[in-house]
């Protein structure tokens, strides 16, 4: 794969996408040249189109003269999948961020790819509507990105992830074909299901052009708790207890020692001095459902002697919020750097996890921190290092190996919801047999057979 974009090939991609909506200024160029992984690959060009047909014709001319072109919303993601890693084009979706339709009737939205989550939601308050998918980075990630990680958010729990929310697309196939998929219904089995086989592809096997979303009413009522522990074990063994006991949260979010250190000024009034560990727990529904399941949660913290406090009001529910969604830009307090990972395991090995990363921090004399989403066990463990410091980064480096062989050992999996990218590409054959892992390739050259559509991702080796 060559990366040489010449001057005559500049004017044919300005010609598609129009004066203005296409850079090569190094200054532009650097803005598109990061992620959320803090790595840099400067694209030679950035082009902003406005149509499925520009996307199109984009991609024909990249088969033609052999360019590798990236996908990227709002590079927020965290395993490198925006990063012009072989060079060539970064096709940014911003311009793309029309809501062409909201059906309250159908429960569905159309969306263009570069629609910001957060302002999605917005505009779905007014119709008592909500589209659950909710990351962390809801007010800055775009639903293409959302869709092409299959990202998640604290609501999982209950309400699953992208891929239990897209019902539809529009799409341009690698070789500059526009295709439809899926449905605008309910239910939906005729023929394969590609919806599913894209959502979750990386921006490797189709750029989202129009996406169909499923949206559910607006819980009438919430009610969040703020519980806390004086031991670690604790507070992962209530985690997985919890769902057993018929009581479903639509949150179950944790927090380690450390990660309230670097949080914990924001909540107020202050923690009990003993904490070790917390769960932000919330409930939703109706009065009624609410009040249930309530009647269920109380006596169970109350038998067990476990501390707790309610958010009265929604300023201290969306302080309790602000303090969770901060926790990983927070963490740079610690370390300069981080190997930053979303590991599952199944509920009941939450605790056998937690331990683990505790002991692993002694050995290898590393700060790491754990925090998530323990409702459905997909825990983030951020090893903390400074990358100029060569112990600490081998020492993270080899942190990060034992974690992915112990989670495996659990019966667990690499990725909740942050993907494979380039951070985890070497890490895959450890989760991935052989055989499906060469079939997942022959997917790959099926779709994109000139390797032209986000090159050296997901795969070992791939570029
Ligand atoms: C502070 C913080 C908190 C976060 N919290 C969460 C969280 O709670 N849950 C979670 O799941 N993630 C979380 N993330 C990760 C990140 O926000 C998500 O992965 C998000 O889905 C990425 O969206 P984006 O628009 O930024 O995509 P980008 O980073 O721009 O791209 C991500 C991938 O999508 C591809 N892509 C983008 N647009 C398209 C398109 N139109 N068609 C095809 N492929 C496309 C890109 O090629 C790339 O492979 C967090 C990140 C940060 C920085």
């Amino acid at each position: 794969m060559v990366g040489d974009m010449d001057r005559e090939l500049i004017k044919k991609l300005q010609k598609i996408v129009g004066n203005g909506h296409l850079t090569t200024a190094a200054e532009e160029l650097s803005c598109y040249s990061y992620d959320g992984t803090g790595r840099i690959f400067q694209p030679e060009a950035v082009a902003f189109p406005g149509t499925p047909e520009e996307i199109a014709a984009i991609l024909k001319l990249a088969n033609e003269y052999r360019f590798p072109v990236v996908p990227r919303g709002a590079g927020s993601g965290m395993t490198g999948g925006s990063l012009p890693v072989a060079g060539g084009l970064v096709l940014a979706t911003s311009r793309m961020n029309r809501i062409l339709e909201l059906d309250p009737d159908n429960m569905i939205a159309v969306v263009e790819p570069g629609v910001i989550n957060g302002d999605l939601q917005k505009a779905l308050k007014k119709h008592h509507l909500i589209y659950p998918p909710d990351p962390a980075s809801l007010k800055f990630c775009s639903i293409g990105g959302n869709a092409a990680e299959c990202a998640g958010g604290p609501s999982a729990v209950k309400y699953g992830v992208t891929r239990d929310y897209v019902i539809g697309l529009e799409v341009v196939l690698p070789t500059g074909e526009i295709m439809t998929t899926g449905v605008r219904t309910e239910k939906g089995v005729v023929g394969y299901d590609l919806t599913h086989l894209f959502i979750g592809s990386e921006g490797t096997l189709c750029i989202f052009t129009k996406l169909i979303l499923r949206l559910l009413p607006r819980p009438e009522t919430k009610a969040t708790f703020l519980v806390t522990f004086a031991s670690l074990p604790d507070a992962t063994r209530f985690a997985a207890k919890i769902m057993a006991a018929a009581i479903t949260p639509s949150t179950l979010e944790y927090m380690d020692r450390t990660a309230i250190s670097v949080v914990g000024a924001a909540i107020s009034p202050p923690l009990p001095e003993n904490t070790a560990a917390l769960l932000l727990l919330e409930l939703d529904g109706t009065g009624a459902e609410v009040e249930g399941q309530k009647r269920r949660l109380l006596p169970f913290l109350e038998q067990q002697g476990i501390a707790y406090r309610y958010a009265v009001d929604e300023t201290e529910r969306d302080h309790l919020w602000q303090a969770r969604r901060s926790i990983s830009p927070a963490t740079f307090s610690l370390r300069p750097h981080k190997i930053s990972e979303d590991v599952v395991v199944p509920r009941s090995k939450i605790p056998d996890l937690v331990q683990f990363t505790e002991d692993l921090a002694r050995r290898l004399d590393l700060t790491i921190l754990t925090f998530g989403h323990a409702g459905d066990g997909n825990i983030h463990v951020n090893i903390m290092i400074d990358r100029h410091n060569a112990r600490e980064l081998e020492n993270g480096n080899v942190a990060r190996k034992r974690l992915f062989e112990f989670v495996i050992k659990l019966g667990g999996t690499l990725s909740g919801e942050h993907g494979i990218g380039i951070t985890k590409a070497e890490f895959l054959p450890l989760e991935i047999e052989p055989r499906a892992l060469a079939v997942m390739k022959q997917i790959k050259q099926l779709f994109d057979p000139a390797n032209i559509l986000n090159p050296g991702k997901i795969f070992p080796n791939a570029s």
